[in-house]
């Protein structure tokens, strides 16, 4: 007689051995694929590029043939119920649930199509290497075309969703629409605007103890005694230097990151550390038993930014942190020895709307991905022509930020999401991480009052242990929405986000 089943377990457990094989091969091959590419942004030999665009290409129909396969379709239905019915933290029901998201997806797109793309995003990526630092956006504008074309082609792929920009999202933040940003960014824009405005009108900040001559050794010097004093474990990682720094995940054990040294400003080296390493933390305290499996991912864009976001700004830019790290600094660079902690402080946190997003202050920040967003809908949607977008993007910046384009390496070329991947979809991550970030510290701190005078002795410990237990460990079992409740105990809002900018702004600009 069979034995009776638990009533609310539904359908006996399902061997799914051979189906988690085929997925860890999956992986292995993108895992092999992020390889190349972080060689490409690193190492690669000028002439590489074409050769290793199709190795990638190549890599990435492999993977591809993998997920659509019959026989991963059926294993899949022979344990989908099941996963259905488990608890949220039964990984091999994660596993299950997260194997047929990725099919599904990977199914409605033709395995030619992502072939062409990969070879022609990583040809892309180099073609912008070269050309951008030269303003020549001639050249780069039919690559850019080219990508609008696949972008609407992955959009026919999805006839149902109302915006070709929604089916780009749901592999960067899945559950989120263009409907939804756009309310999210009418109503930041409603709170920043004059909250930008009277920063403006008041007594200005100056950042000129920033700038010097500052020794590229140095500054790498230093930036390893804060990536290891936050936690980024260099037995599993490395720094490398790229154009545009970059963390990628090759291994539960081999998590990298990459960040670029300015002379002049030391600033850019070091908060580009710490982003990278609030992603490489996230990614490093995944639990063990998803290592190598489709699990280990951070779960969407947003969720990922919110980590960068976090350490860069809310702790990298904060008292505490700075209580700690000034006297380090100053040994390292004697210049500041000049300068007091305050006026550092207030220096690093200055707001002044500027050309470059990756350099901008937390308050015009969003301005800067409002403006990437608003562009990309208008081209897929056909408003805009890419022959058009550096005059377009100039316009923007001069309406909503007041700042004059001079150069296109500094205008619509400077990111180089445009030049890596689909055209539209990448940006929303960050204004989403903004707000988590607020909120997912709001309740770290709830949790651990004592937090921040831990920071100022140099213990970011229970920090990370409280991201690890609320966020990292989960990897991708659960899903953005449920993640973020499970975290903060309510769904994403920006309240905590308003509340946070308002006061600390208010404070800086003695503002009424
Ligand atoms: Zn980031």
């Amino acid at each position: 007689m069979d034995k009776p089943r638990a009533k609310d377990k539904g359908p006996m457990t399902p061997n799914i051995t051979e189906l988690k094989s085929k997925f860890e091969t999956f992986n292995d091959i993108k895992t092999t694929s992020s390889l190349l590419y972080w060689d490409q942004a690193t190492n690669l030999p000028i002439n590489g590029g074409a050769e290793r665009a199709r190795q990638i290409a190549t890599l990435t129909k492999l993977g591809h043939d993998i997920l659509v396969s019959t026989d991963v379709g059926l294993m899949i239905a022979d344990s989908y119920d099941w996963a259905l019915n488990q608890n949220k933290d039964n990984e091999d029901a994660a596993f299950v649930r997260e194997a047929k998201r990725l099919r599904d997806l990977e199914s409605r797109i033709p395995g030619k199509l992502s072939m062409a793309m990969a070879q022609h995003f990583s040809a892309m990526y180099d073609a912008w290497a070269a050309l951008s630092p030269k303003n020549d956006f001639k050249s780069l504008q039919p690559f850019l075309e080219q990508s609008v074309n696949y972008s609407m082609e992955i959009a026919s792929c999805f006839p149902e969703y109302n915006h070709p920009m929604d089916a780009l999202i749901q592999f960067s933040d899945p559950g989120t629409t263009t409907a939804v940003m756009r309310e999210i960014f009418a109503s930041l824009r409603k709170e920043l605007v004059p909250l930008v405005q009277k920063v403006r009108n008041s007594k200005q900040i100056s950042r000129n103890c920033l700038q010097g001559d500052f020794d590229e050794a140095s500054q790498m010097r230093f930036c390893r005694t804060v990536a290891e004093t936050l936690g980024y474990d260099f037995r599993r990682g490395r720094i490398d230097m790229s154009p545009h720094p970059f963390m990628t995940r090759l291994g539960g054990h081999d998590v990298r990151i990459t960040t670029r040294v300015r002379r002049d400003d030391m600033t850019d080296c070091l908060f580009s550390v710490i982003h990278e390493v609030g992603h490489a933390l996230y990614e490093m305290g995944m639990r063990e038993n998803l290592s190598g499996t489709i699990l280990a991912n951070g779960v969407s864009s947003g969720v990922h930014e919110s980590q960068s976001r976090l350490w860069e700004n809310r702790i990298g830019r904060g008292k505490p942190f700075w209580d700690y790290f000034y006297p380090i600094l100053q040994k390292e660079f004697p210049t500041f020895n000049h300068v007091s902690a305050d006026d550092f402080l207030r220096a690093i946190n200055q707001v002044e709307p500027g050309l470059i997003r990756v350099d901008a202050d937390e308050l015009t920040y969003n301005l800067h991905v409002m403006i990437r967003f608003d562009l990309e809908c208008d081209v897929l949607e056909g408003k805009l022509k890419i022959k058009d977008l550096p005059e377009a993007w100039n316009a923007r910046y001069e309406s909503d930020l007041g700042v004059k384009v001079s150069s296109l390496k500094d205008g619509c070329l400077q990111d180089v999401h445009w030049f890596s991947g689909p055209f539209g979809g990448s940006f929303q991550g960050y204004t989403i991480g903004n707000m988590l970030s607020a909120q997912i510290y709001e309740a770290a701190l709830k949790d651990m009052p004592h937090m921040e005078s831990e920071f100022s002795k140099g213990n970011f410990y229970d920090l990370r242990r409280w991201l690890c237990v609320k966020l990292h460990q989960w990897g991708s079992m659960l899903r953005p929405d449920e993640l973020i409740k499970h975290a903060t105990g309510e769904p994403l809002s920006s309240k905590a986000y308003m509340a946070y900018l308002n006061t600390k702004y208010r404070e800086l600009y003695q503002l009424s």
